[in-house]
């Protein structure tokens, strides 16, 4: 099997029979005949599961996947990849809204020998202002906070290698931001630029609070800097704290202070201070029980050479 594609299906009745039909024409074009269609029904509230399963009859090379409820978008891709048999995986949304003839450009990529292509939207038809905004916003404050490089105005639409969907399978974590996980597992990766279309049919699955979650997943997943703002918080209440103590005792001392005034905005910076310090410790020490919890490897190796370990080692 040379090719998998993985495309998850949340209410896509209207768009299926012409995802199928472009997508196969593509990835035989891409690939020649050696490709399976992997479509993730996840938990659809329309007809998308009957259409799915009447495809997976009728052509061979479509593999039909019915989650018993709706999981959401990340999960129905990561059960797609979870059966992925080919050399090359493909992540694309069912809705045509990646065009699948990219996949050609992202196929000549990996030829190059890169083990990740991923396609980076050049413009997005079709979508509010209020998407393209938030969208921006986020990517911008997922890069600046993120400890790795995530790549901005990427999806998950992508064309990875076996070896990287391996890893991939292989990380535990349960709150799963695919893209960032990518990014995480490193190696040869690369963009392909396209343009994003407008929905074929149907309408977006990811409402606010679905979009509100994927981005506090991938601010949480891949940054510890939120628990950090304790930190921050306590060094800067410390140094207030020095002014208001030395504030309240010359209040004292020259007696213009109102009696009872003094005892109690020391017993209030006292608290305060002490408060913030504590929880800044107790943000050090659960970042690193996140960080271990997480459970991912160490450290990925790509290639080793020399020694008695030069032919097909790579794996860690
Ligand atoms: N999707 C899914 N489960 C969900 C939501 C969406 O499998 O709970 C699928 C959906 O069918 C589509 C892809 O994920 O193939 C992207 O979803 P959508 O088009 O709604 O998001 P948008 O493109 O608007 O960001
Ligand atoms: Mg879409």
């Amino acid at each position: 099997m040379i090719l998998s594609i993985v495309a998850p299906c949340y209410n896509e009745e209207g768009a299926l029979p012409a995802f199928v039909e472009r997508m196969c024409t593509a990835a035989r074009a891409a690939a020649g005949p050696a490709f399976e269609l992997i479509l993730v029904n996840d938990g659809s509230r329309d007809a998308t599961w009957p259409c799915i399963r009447a495809l997976a009859m009728s052509r061979q090379e479509i593999v039909g996947v019915n989650l018993s409820r709706n999981h959401g978008h990340q999960l129905a891709v990561s059960a797609g990849l979870n059966l992925a048999k080919g050399a090359r995986v493909l992540i694309i949304d069912a809705d045509l809204q990646d065009p699948p003839e990219v996949l050609s450009a992202m196929m000549d990529k990996m030829d190059e020998g890169f083990d990740v292509v991923y396609g980076r939207r050049r413009n997005r038809e079709g979508e509010s202002v209020f998407k393209l905004t938030t969208a921006k916003l986020f990517y911008r404050l997922l890069h600046s906070i993120s400890e790795v490089e995530i790549p901005q105005d990427v999806g998950d639409f992508r064309l990875m290698s076996k070896r990287i969907v391996d890893r991939l399978n292989a990380m535990p974590e349960r709150d799963r931001f695919l893209r960032g996980m990518v990014a995480w597992l490193g190696g040869r990766q690369t963009e392909v630029l396209y343009d994003r279309d407008p929905r074929v049919a149907g309408e977006t699955a990811y409402t606010v609070s679905k979009m509100v979650r994927l981005a506090v997943n991938g601010l949480t997943g891949f940054s510890t800097a939120p628990l950090k703002i304790a930190v921050v918080l306590a060094f800067a209440g410390m140094g207030l704290a020095a002014l208001i103590v030395v504030y309240a005792l010359i209040g004292f001392m020259t007696g213009t202070a109102q009696p009872g005034w003094t005892s109690l905005a020391l017993i209030t910076v006292f608290f305060g201070v002490g408060q913030l310090g504590c929880i800044a410790i107790i943000g050090a020490y659960l970042s690193r029980i996140y960080t271990q919890v997480k459970g991912r490897p160490l450290f990925m190796i790509d290639e080793v050479v020399g020694g008695s370990n030069s032919a097909g080692a790579g794996e860690a």
